[in-house]
């Protein structure tokens, strides 16, 4: 089985203070361009898809690519749900060969958080699928899941450590100021939390919000114990500005395996950068 979950890779990052990158992907193409990038950097990756994402391209179909695009190139890696809310879905899709899922219940009451990502946990873990949840609360804007700025939460790190002892998650995504989507305004983020957390708690910490973050922020995040970072936006925005770039220079191209070369190599640029950030490259 070459889809495999993401707990053994995050353990790993977790004790030799690397992050792995959890990319989200659309389609086939873009799923190609990660596949391609780690197969040749020889790092461990994550692939990621919302719930908009599966009901977009088919769960079955992003599953088959992502079993080829293993036995091609030779290398294991996740496919993981990415905010997922609904527990039928999530059972449903583990049934289709997922392996690595995110119950987000962070809109919800602490013990009914716990409550909704226990009863995954529970199920997951029979079929050795690691769980990630989130406390406290993202700003921004990721599909159709938008919070108001003023309705963000950090994450408080006792709560964190009683969340993870009475939910037995794998890994723990975190609200320390980062946000979904594109930042207005330079972040500001909580350092000192974020070390505060990974005192209390002994299971490897999540970033979401990375697009638009500066390199020194992410790698000081990963210092202080993140393991796994998210990107999405930044990678949807270098595919689809090349993409334009070029439709405006040729504009009677109608041929895609012309006009999603561009796209894909931006994208590659940005997937490339990321891993060198995350300090992931020959870790696989
Ligand atoms: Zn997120």
């Amino acid at each position: 089985m070459s889809i495999i979950s993401s707990h053994n890779m995050l353990k790993k990052a977790q004790a030799e203070q690397y992050a792995v990158p959890a990319f989200n992907i659309h389609n086939l193409e873009t799923m190609q361009v990660v596949i391609e990038t780690v197969a040749e950097l020889q790092s461990p990756v994550i692939l990621a898809g919302t719930p908009g994402t599966y009901s977009y391209a088919g769960t079955e179909n992003i599953i088959a690519i992502a079993q080829a695009l293993a036995k091609k190139h030779r290398i294991p890696f996740a496919v993981h749900l990415d905010h997922h809310e609904d527990y039928a879905d999530i059972v449903n899709k583990i049934h289709q060969g997922v392996r690595s899922v995110m119950i987000d219940g962070s809109h919800h009451s602490f013990e009914e958080n716990i409550a909704i990502v226990k009863r995954v946990v529970d199920y997951a873990h029979r079929y050795d699928v690691s769980v990630e949840a989130e406390l406290g609360r993202l700003g921004g804007v990721e599909d159709d899941l938008v919070v108001d700025a003023k309705d963000a939460l950090y994450t408080s790190p006792t709560q964190a450590a009683e969340f993870i002892e009475r939910t037995g998650i794998d890994s723990l995504a975190v609200a320390i100021g980062t946000a979904h989507g594109l930042y207005k305004s330079e972040p500001k983020l909580d350092f000192d939390r974020l070390a505060e957390i990974r005192k209390t708690v002994a299971i490897p910490l999540v970033l979401h919000g990375a697009s638009g973050l500066s390199q020194q922020d992410v790698q000081t995040c990963i210092a202080r114990g993140i393991c796994k970072v998210n990107v999405a936006t930044e990678l949807k925005i270098a595919f689809s500005d090349a993409l334009k770039d070029y439709m405006n220079q040729h504009p009677d191209a109608n041929d895609p395996r012309h006009y999603m070369q561009p796209a894909k190599q931006a994208m590659k640029e940005i997937v490339t950068k990321i891993i060198h950030t995350c300090g992931c490259a020959g870790k696989l």
